[in-house]
């Protein structure tokens, strides 16, 4: 197989990822940029976007990731549709392996793999994947119309898919572990004044039912109290919105990452715990995890990247 050197890799499309490609092209880096498994990243799954500057009517999340890789391609930049399968990041240039079997060499490489979806972890989410359980429900949403769902979560993500799926389900409860939500106040607003979105506080669930497909959800209210009072709901569909996990199992070991396995940045730029590597994007942003925070760290990240190979003339 064929062995290709670039000046600056990006792993991950996605907001971060077209906005390091833009930057890095204008500054003649030509980099190559691998999208991963879902080209547009996270986005590509949501419905409207609202709160991106420039968009004053909103846009879908998918035709806004259409709209970052054009403007990166228009520059030139090497977009490819595979993925990188392994990497050393032990000595300069870096080695990088893709989905393929080519090797790329690079001077710099740019990480912008985002963060998946988390799920609780109970053995029943497995058992009904694809048949009642789903982590998006924009991509899945579709399937409920006119039936009764669940959303676990009480955060912005789980609040939007509550919202968005009482426009097509019968029913909506929302699973909350809080006596509160933690979501925006626009977003409370929204679900608590939605007459088919049954808010289900101090709530947990401990496991799954149904033959073959979901039937429903065994919960418990108070765990753990002299309240406590378990019970179930019948539903057709399990929503998870709790949050998610950083994408970082290919760089286990040999980047500095904090507890949650985020990529530590430890000065006031994008470079990691390895000179030459950068991270943008929510892969290293445990705490805003916004589009456009994402879209600033990319372009920070060409920057830091074009620096640092001038320093190294
Ligand atoms: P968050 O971390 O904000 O919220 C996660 C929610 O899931 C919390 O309510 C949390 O409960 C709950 N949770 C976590 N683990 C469990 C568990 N094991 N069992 C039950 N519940 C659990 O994640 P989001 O994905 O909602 O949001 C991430 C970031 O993205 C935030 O900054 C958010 O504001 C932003 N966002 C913005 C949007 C917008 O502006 N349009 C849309 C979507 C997200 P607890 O509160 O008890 O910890």
């Amino acid at each position: 197989m064929n062995t290709e050197t670039t000046k600056c890799l990006i792993i991950g499309s996605g907001p971060a990822g077209y906005t390091a490609a833009i930057y890095a092209t204008r500054a003649n880096l030509a980099p190559i940029l691998y999208e991963g498994l879902q080209p547009g990243g996270q986005l590509t799954t949501t419905s409207e976007v609202e709160n991106f500057p420039g968009y004053p009517d909103g846009v879908m999340g998918s035709q806004m990731m259409e709209d970052f890789k054009n403007q990166a391609a228009r520059f030139g930049a090497d977009i490819r549709s595979g993925y990188i399968e392994k990497i050393d990041l032990s000595k300069r240039p870096f080695e990088a392996l893709d989905d393929n079997g080519a090797t790329v060499m690079a001077d710099t490489v740019i990480i912008a793999t985002g963060a998946s979806a988390k799920y609780l972890g109970l053995p029943d989410e497995t058992t009904y994947a694809g048949m009642g359980v789903s982590a998006c429900a924009t991509c899945d949403g579709f399937f409920y119309r006119g039936r009764t769902v669940a959303v676990v979560g009480g955060g912005d993500t789980a609040c939007e898919e509550a919202y968005y799926l009482s426009g097509l389900a019968k029913q909506v409860y929302l699973i909350v572990r809080k006596p509160h939500l933690r979501a925006s106040k626009v977003m409370q607003k929204r679900v608590t004044e939605k007459e088919n979105i049954t808010i289900l506080y101090n709530t947990n669930t401990l496991g799954l039912f149904g033959e073959g497909f979901l039937e429903g959800a065994h919960l418990v209210e108070h765990a753990g109290t002299d309240k406590e009072h378990k019970f179930d709901i019948k539903i057709d569909g399990f929503f998870l919105a709790i949050g998610h996990k950083p994408n970082t199992d290919l760089f286990e070991g040999q980047l500095k990452l904090d507890d949650q396995g985020y990529i530590v940045l430890p000065g006031d730029n994008q470079q990691t715990s390895v000179a030459g590597v950068f991270a943008a994007g929510d892969v290293a942003d445990p705490k805003y995890q916004q589009a456009v925070c994402a879209a600033g760290s990319g372009c920070r990240a060409a920057l830091d990247a074009d620096l640092f190979l001038m320093e190294q003339q």
